[in-house]
């Protein structure tokens, strides 16, 4: 076999074109785009202001089965299918999410897909890019040090001390920062308190961005972020701090969705980037319905597994932004299956159809539950190097024997001429018709049965429970006024139930709801199962050890 290039490699080799160019394709003006440097640009709030009144092209999402720890393709699959879909001849963009900076020094890879299905310019989109995750972090702890200030000279809102729930945050794996102790050191630094650092992807402000409809809209939401009680458990609002504007205005170049390319120079729009768990886990709205404005056809990913990403997809994203997805893939690999089918990370390279087949309960679940909602559903086989014919066949058949399809994609390899097949069958999907998209539960649900119906009908799990404390917390934001708000599920992305190794398709399992908390300027109510990490540490061997520039000034070993 010929020495597999790592994916900097093939990204450093791309012919890219001028970002105008690329623009051009999608009818986006030179002057409309406000580049930053030659292959990034971000796209001008005129311009999008001025396409509102064009139709929508036809939303295409990009989904998986629980994931092995290594990631199963959503990403790749999502630029392979955009690359395909323009190959055999459709207008097509993608929509991604930027990276997080911290995480790519630690272990997990950076998230500009991977092989021949890329964006580029990979390092820059892996790293700095375009500035807004050091927006968001900015605008984010503005807040942060207006809270202490606040509080530093006289306190007038009356927050209690102990009731401050907006930490800070910075895009960093950094486990020595999620519980600090700030103002030490005497009476001129305040008054000491516990608090902490979040990873910046895990700030509200990001999810905020990412659901905003305009510059406008964003500015309201940062004013109904909660950002402590009081003694008499009444929330105090940003607002209330005047901290909505300045934040605004610390925002207002970010919220502008960033225009790359694929390999093939084909359009990519990379914006925003909020966590999958106790976030919605998807680029943002401002980029999605821009692109359906100027293309055909739009794909797009959501974070982990179908259970949480997908839900979240349509219950958060789609609910409040008013999207209808015309067609879904199941992106699925034959090692994730063996994982599902039981076997150990160690073991993935021995072929084993037997696991495959068992592990293929998880894939049948999944596209069982994207149905549920109303829209038609293929399943995309990533092909990996180790795969066997019999075990991608026994994927087929099992696929075949649910009235659906499966369908091997070499995209990775081989870039758009190893996705045509799936790009024909997505584009039947969509122009079927066949879509009726709804949500899972409708708003007027309590809160507390809207998680319990995500339980029942995309986890199969017996009930939902929670102990009165929580219960009642929720019953009191309903009081409030927030019982219209959809559910955010934070649970592990490795198992249909709470615990992360049982893997498959199991029943019959209770979901317990931990604790609760409120995203009020997002717009949902967090349910946090099991333990959710919002600030990562770094492993004992961190990637950063391999990441270096090169005699010519270039970076090694991202990926
Ligand atoms: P996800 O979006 O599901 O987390 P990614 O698309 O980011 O996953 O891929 C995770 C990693 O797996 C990337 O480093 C990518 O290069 C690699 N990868 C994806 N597909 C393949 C494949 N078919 N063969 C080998 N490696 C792959
Ligand atoms: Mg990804």
């Amino acid at each position: 076999m010929a020495e597999v290039k790592s994916d900097i490699e093939i990204a450093r080799g791309a012919s890219k074109k001028a970002i105008q160019e690329v623009g051009a394709k999608i009818g986006i003006p030179s002057g409309d785009l406000l580049p930053y440097g030659h292959d990034k640009a971000k796209v001008s709030a005129s311009f999008i202001k001025s396409v509102q009144g064009k139709e929508n092209g036809r939303l295409i999402l990009v989904t998986a089965i629980n994931p092995t720890p290594a990631g199963e393709g959503k990403t790749t699959t999502t630029v392979g299918l955009g690359d395909g879909l323009n190959r055999i001849g459709k207008k097509a963009v993608v929509c991604i999410r930027e990276a997080s900076l911290g995480p790519n020094f630690g272990m997990k890879g950076g998230a500009a897909g991977g092989g021949y299905a890329q964006v580029v310019p990979m390092d820059d989109m892996n790293l700095h890019f375009t500035g807004d995750f050091h927006a968001i972090t900015s605008a984010h702890n503005l807040l942060s040090a207006l809270i202490d200030n606040h509080i530093y000279w006289g306190n007038e809102l009356a927050i209690d001390t102990r009731r401050v729930a907006w930490r800070r945050v910075m895009d960093m794996n950094d486990r020595a920062l999620r519980q600090i102790v700030v103002s030490l050191g005497g009476v001129a630094n305040g008054y000491p308190r516990e608090a902490g650092f979040d990873i910046t992807v895990a700030s509200e402000v990001m999810a905020i961005l990412c659901l905003a409809r305009d510059l406008k809209d964003l500015e309201q939401r940062l004013g109904d972020i909660i950002i402590a009680y009081r003694r008499d458990k009444s929330p105090v609002f940003a607002r209330d701090l005047k901290a909505h504007r300045p934040m605004a205005v610390l925002l207002k170049d970010a919220i502008q969705p960033n225009l790359v390319q694929t390999l093939e120079n084909n359009p990519a729009f990379v914006h925003g980037g909020p966590f999958a768990n106790i976030a919605h886990g998807c680029n943002s709205v401002m980029a999605t319905s821009t692109a359906l404005k100027l293309a055909d056809y739009v794909v797009t990913e959501a974070g982990f597994g179908a259970d949480l990403g997908a839900e979240k997809f349509f219950d958060i994203k789609c609910r409040k932004a008013g999207l209808k997805p015309a067609a879904a893939v199941i992106v699925a690999t034959v090692r994730a299956l063996k994982m599902n089918g039981g076997v150990k990370k160690e073991d993935l390279g021995t072929e084993n159809v037997e696991a495959v087949k068992k592990g293929c309960a998880n894939l049948g679940r999944h596209i069982e539950n994207v149905k549920q909602f109303g829209v038609p559903a293929v399943v995309g086989i990533n092909h990996f190097h180790s795969d066997t014919e019999a075990e991608i066949q026994a994927v087929k058949d099992y696929v075949a024997s649910m009235g659906e399809e499966a369908i091997l994609c070499r995209h990775w390899a081989q870039g758009s001429a190893g996705i045509e097949e799936l790009a024909h069958k997505v584009v039947q999907l969509a122009e079927s018709g066949a879509a009726q998209f709804a949500p899972l539960y409708p708003d007027e649900l309590g809160l507390f049965d809207k998680i319990d119906t995500i339980v029942k009908r995309i986890y199969r799990g017996s009930e939902a429970t929670a102990d009165k404390s929580v219960r009642d917390q929720l019953k009191q934001w309903e009081a409030q006024g927030y019982g219209h708000l959809p559910v955010c599920m934070a649970k592990t992305q490795y198992s249909f139930s709470t615990d992360p190794n049982l893997r498959g398709a199991p029943t019959g399992h209770s979901v317990p709801v931990r604790e609760v908390r409120l995203s009020a300027g997002a717009g949902f109510v967090v349910a946090i199962c099991g333990e959710i990490m919002t600030m990562p540490g770094l492993p004992s061997k961190p990637s950063s050890e391999n990441i270096y520039l090169n005699e010519n000034g270039d970076i090694e070993g991202l990926s």
